[in-house]
């Protein structure tokens, strides 16, 4: 059998991967950026907020890896024992679960007779595979690999690191503080509209959201820094 093969663009496909990168990236922006700007209130000097710089790159970075890996592996382990589970239904009982199947394509709207059929020949094809994705709803594409969120999520989150790191290296002298907080909401207002084009939502709502929110956060972290700045006292 042969078809015309009509393939539409999928943002859901890309959306995935590009997500949690732009987010692992934002997180790195505004986390280390808000640090900076604490500390930077506090009137550290521009070495101590290089060197705090790099240690909230790199225990962001870390956090941001074990997060990701303990929360995708717990997915892949549930997926695992659902799996299993199915796998050992299908060798004991494989009646009921043709019937299970059918019954799921019946309330997908197919007739009885139709729906048995598409059954029976799925389950001949490969009945694990007709089970793990119409019952389960468990196929190729969520099925993610822990190492490798755990290693795109701490590499998106320095590269949104490294923007705060550049601002304090080339900032002029006394302005290290307004430097880093301008890099960081042209910063978070480019990846924010990259992120929402990419996405096929609106550019300036996506843009604003982040950049809202990043504001927020270092406004927050200058204005409890400042309590500690001892040239107020
Ligand atoms: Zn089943």
């Amino acid at each position: 059998m042969y078809y015309s093969h009509h393939q539409e663009k999928h943002l859901i496909q890309r959306a995935g991967w590009l997500r949690a990168s732009v987010l692992g990236a934002n997180d790195g922006i505004i986390s280390v950026t808000s640090l900076i700007m604490g500390m930077a209130a506090s009137g550290a000097s521009t070495q101590t907020l290089l060197i705090t710089c790099v240690a909230g790159l790199i225990s962001g970075a870390s956090s941001m890896a074990a997060g990701e890996y303990i929360s995708v592996k717990s997915q892949v382990d549930i997926e695992e024992a659902d799996l299993h589970t199915e796998r050992n239904e299908l060798e004991k009982n494989p009646d009921l679960e043709l019937k299970e199947l059918t019954h799921i394509y019946v309330l997908r709207g197919l007739q009885p007779d139709l729906a048995h059929e598409v059954a029976v020949q799925l389950t001949a094809h490969n009945a694990l595979e007709a089970h793990a994705r119409d019952e389960i709803g468990i196929h190729e594409n969520t099925s993610a690999n822990p190492l490798q969120a755990a290693g795109s999520s701490a590499l998106a989150f320095s590269l949104g690191a490294l923007f705060p790191m550049f601002a304090i290296l080339l900032s002029p002298e006394g302005f290290v503080g307004k430097t880093v907080m301008i890099v960081g909401v042209l910063s978070l207002a480019i990846l924010g509209a990259v992120s929402s084009y990419f996405a096929g939502t609106s550019i300036i709502r996506g843009s604003l959201r982040v950049t809202i929110w990043g504001v927020i956060a270092m406004a927050f972290a200058s204005f409890i820094g400042s309590f500690f700045n001892v040239s107020t006292f």
